[in-house]
C-alpha cells in the first residue's frame, strides 16, 4: 500500500434525484403488478447499473415499440416522448405507462402553451437528447434546437417578435446562461420561462462547484450517456481541475489519483448510492485515506410513481 494518504470529499447532494426513484419505482411497481416481462421504450434513466438491474428483474428495453407485441405493457421512460410516439403506441394496441418525470412534463406543458398561441419555439439541449426529442415532438410546429452560443449567434427566427424558448433540464446552467444572452440580445421580444434546469441539476453543479474549490481531482459516478453526469464532469473541470465520468470503481486509473491529496467524489441524478460506496472503498484499498461529507442538503422532493391503471 502507498504511504501517500488522501481524504476523500464526497459532495452533498449527489446521486438520485426524485424524478430517478419514481421512474424506477414505476418499472418495479408494474413487474410486481403484471409480471415479465414489462417492455420499457429506451433506457428508463441513463445509467447501465439501474438498467442491468432491472433486465435481472424481468424488464425489457427496447428502441422501438415496433419491438414490443401488441396488447404487451410499454412504459414511457422518465426523458418523455412525443405525441407520435404516443398515438403510434395506441395503434399497436400497447397498454402505456407514462414514467416521464414531472418536471419534463412541465416543460411540455409550455411549448404545447406557445404551440397553441403561434410562437415560433426554440429549446436550448442536445437535439438528440430523447428529452429535447420528447419536447420538440409534443408540438406540430417544427422547432428550433440550439446547443452552444456560436448555434444561438448564427440561429434565424421566422418572426422573432412572437417566438419563446425553454430549456433541457440537465444541462449547464452557466451554459444556459451564456446562450440565453446571445438570444436576447439578438431577438429581444423572445419569451422565456424561468430556466428549467431542473432542482436536482442545479444542486448537484452547485455542490460540485464547491467541492471543486477544495479537492485536487473530482470522480463523477455515472454513464457516459448520462447528460447531468456529463455537465457535473465539465462543471468541476471547468474549475481548473481534472474529472472523470465513471461507471464504477473498476473504470478508475489510479494515475489520476495518485498525485491528489484531495480526491472529490460525486453521482449523477441517475447513479445509485452503492456505487459512490465502492469508489470509496476502492481509494480506501489503494492508500490510507480521511473521509469527509460535505454539508449540504437538498429539500426532500418526492413524486408518486406513475399510475399502472
Ligand atoms: S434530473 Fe431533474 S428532470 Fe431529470 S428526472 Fe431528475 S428531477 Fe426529473
Amino acid at each position: 500500500m502507498d504511504t501517500n494518504s488522501k481524504e476523500i470529499v464526497v459532495a452533498s447532494p449527489r446521486g438520485f434525484c426524485a424524478g430517478v426513484v419514481r421512474a424506477i419505482a414505476t418499472v418495479e411497481n408494474a413487474l410486481e403488478k403484471y409480471g415479465r416481462p414489462v417492455y420499457v421504450l429506451h433506457e428508463i434513466v441513463h445509467n447501465k447499473h439501474v438498467i442491468a438491474n432491472l433486465e435481472r428483474k424481468g424488464a425489457v428495453f427496447v428502441q422501438s415499440l415496433e419491438d414490443i407485441p401488441s396488447g404487451e405493457l410499454c412504459i414511457f421512460s422518465a426523458h418523455g416522448v412525443s405525441r407520435e410516439i404516443e398515438k403510434k403506441a395506441q395503434e399497436y394496441g400497447l397498454r402505456t405507462v407514462d414514467a416521464t418525470c414531472p418536471l419534463v412534463s412541465s416543460i411540455h406543458r409550455i411549448v404545447e402553451n406557445y404551440d397553441r398561441n403561434g410562437y415560433e419555439i426554440v429549446i436550448i439541449g442536445h437535439p438528440k437528447h430523447p428529452e429535447v426529442e420528447g419536447t420538440a415532438g409534443r408540438v406540430n410546429c417544427s422547432v428550433h434546437v440550439v446547443s452552444n452560443v456560436a448555434e444561438a449567434e448564427s440561429l434565424t427566427l421566422k418572426q422573432p417578435e412572437k417566438s419563446g424558448f425553454v430549456t433541457q433540464t440537465t444541462l449547464s446552467q452557466d451554459d444556459i446562461v451564456r446562450i440565453r444572452e446571445v438570444l436576447s440580445r439578438r431577438f429581444p421580444s423572445i419569451r422565456s420561462s424561468k430556466s428549467n434546469t431542473c432542482y436536482a441539476t442545479q444542486n448537484r453543479q452547485d455542490a460540485v462547484k464547491k467541492l471543486a474549490q477544495k479537492v485536487d481531482v473530482v470522480l463523477v459516478v455515472g454513464s457516459k450517456n448520462s447528460s447531468n453526469s456529463n455537465r457535473l464532469r465539465e462543471v468541476a473541470e471547468e474549475s481548473g481541475i481534472p474529472a472523470y465520468l465513471i461507471d464504477d470503481a473498476s473504470d478508475i486509473e489510479a494515475n489520476w489519483l495518485v498525485d491528489a491529496g484531495a480526491i472529490g467524489v460525486t453521482a449523477g441524478a441517475s447513479a445509485p448510492e452503492n456505487l459512490v460506496n465502492e469508489v470509496v472503498d476502492w481509494i480506501a484499498e489503494q492508500w490510507p485515506v480521511t473521509l469527509q461529507e460535505m454539508e449540504g442538503e437538498e429539500k426532500k422532493i418526492f413524486f408518486k410513481p406513475a399510475a399502472l391503471g
